[in-house]
């Protein structure tokens, strides 16, 4: 989508501290981290949310997952422990119109989730 800040940092458009990256997905620094280590992994294909795919993306899904667990052990925080947070809509959090799974590791995390 045109418009979308996240298409315009999967196509290069926009600056962006790229951790991974493959056909289907891309995942980058956020630029307002909330551990010491805060990943977005996004889907290079627009969808605004979780919402919008359906069981044909069901291997695109898994594989935005596995590539968030892939980066945690790429950036040594696995064993440690971290969390994968998918926000959706506006009571779940999300402000970012693209989906994305937050991948967040490097302190304590701690339950309920504010
Ligand atoms: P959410 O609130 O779940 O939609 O998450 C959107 C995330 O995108 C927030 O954590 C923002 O800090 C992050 N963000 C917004 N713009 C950028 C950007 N240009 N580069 C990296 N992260 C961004």
């Amino acid at each position: 989508m045109s418009d979308c800040i996240f298409c315009k940092i999967a196509n290069g458009e926009i600056q962006s501290d790229i951790v991974f990256e493959d056909d289907k997905v891309i995942a980058f620094r956020d630029l307002n981290p909330q551990a010491p280590i805060h990943i977005l992994i996004i889907t290079k294909q627009h969808f605004d949310n979780i919402l919008s795919m359906d069981s044909s993306q069901s291997a695109l899904l898994s594989h935005l997952y596995f590539t968030a667990a892939n980066i945690a052990r790429q950036e040594g925080i696995a064993d440690a422990g971290f969390r994968l947070v998918l926000n959706c809509n506006a009571l779940g959090g999300q402000s970012v119109a693209h989906i994305h799974v937050h991948l967040l590791g490097g302190r304590q995390m701690h339950w309920p989730p504010g």
